[in-house]
């Protein structure tokens, strides 16, 4: 069974986001740039599938600009077989990349996509979901444990608000992973050189017959308000008399 991993490129996590000057997008200039978290731990569960004969061959695959060639190469390093980068000029909305990952599964017809529960910039935690969708296909967001059956189900587990539910879902399947599924591998130096000879090919939006026009208009990315600073009360009258007329409910 072939899996498709879709890996988005994203500010690096340790790196605090900053708004541009002129407030129309977030500052990513020199900035280092690195795989979306949840999109390392959703190519970790495809590693392990393939490495316990679950899984035949992994395709990696991004949509955005040239640089996310960097983010691929990473992919091939951890144990992808092949990647494919979308070349997008400017940053793609989920229903956009959920569509051209629709036209890649008619291409590559897999068995299973793994992605992300969500990308760390936009937190949108959307393209799973449109996906399936659009495909027709069962899906299984926020996974913690995968396990394949033998007979084209798998079971789920999935971190809910009141603890765990396990479902049973039918392949072809979008499954979503979140932080506790696995711990990714680092890559390797011997893998970082082998992967450099991995095939990447390059598509565009139009080779799969995808409009990615944004149909979002961001109208501004500003910094949240800064926190008032704390005040020590003399004493506990005068705490109770600022509770009673001064604290607000927010
Ligand atoms: P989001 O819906 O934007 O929170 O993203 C959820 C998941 O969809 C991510 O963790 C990735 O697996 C995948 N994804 C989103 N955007 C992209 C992209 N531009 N290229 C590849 N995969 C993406």
């Amino acid at each position: 069974m072939k899996l498709l991993v879709p890996v988005k490129r994203v500010l690096d996590y340790n790196i605090k986001a900053r708004p541009k000057a002129d407030g129309s997008g977030v500052e990513l200039a020199g900035l280092k740039m690195s795989m979306n978290p949840f999109d390392e731990i959703a190519m970790e569960a495809a590693i392990r599938l393939k490495e316990a004969g679950q899984a035949t061959e992994i395709v990696a695959v991004s949509c955005g600009p040239a640089g996310n060639q960097e983010t691929l190469r990473t992919a091939l390093a951890l144990g992808a077989d092949r990647a494919i980068l979308v070349t997008c000029e400017a940053d793609v909305e989920p229903l956009a990349v959920a569509k051209l990952l629709q036209a890649l599964v008619a291409r590559e017809q897999p068995g299973l996509v793994l992605c992300g529960k969500q990308a760390i910039d936009d937190d949108a935690n959307q393209t799973g979901q449109m996906l399936a969708a659009l495909l027709g296909w069962a899906q299984a967001t926020f996974a913690s444990r995968i396990e394949l059956q033998g007979d084209g189900a798998a079971l789920v587990t999935r971190e809910i608000d009141g603890g765990l539910e396990t479902l049973s879902i039918r392949l072809p399947a979008v499954i979503t992973a979140d932080l506790r599924l696995n711990e990714p591998r680092y890559a390797t130096l011997p893998n970082i050189m082998k992967a450099k000879k991995k095939p990447l090919d390059t598509l565009a939006p139009a080779d799969l017959g995808v409009d990615t026009a944004p149909r979002l208009a961001l109208v501004q990315v500003s910094e949240p308000p800064e926190r008032q600073g704390g005040l020590i009360v003399p004493d506990v009258a005068a705490l109770v008399d600022k509770l009673k007329n001064e604290a607000k409910v927010i």
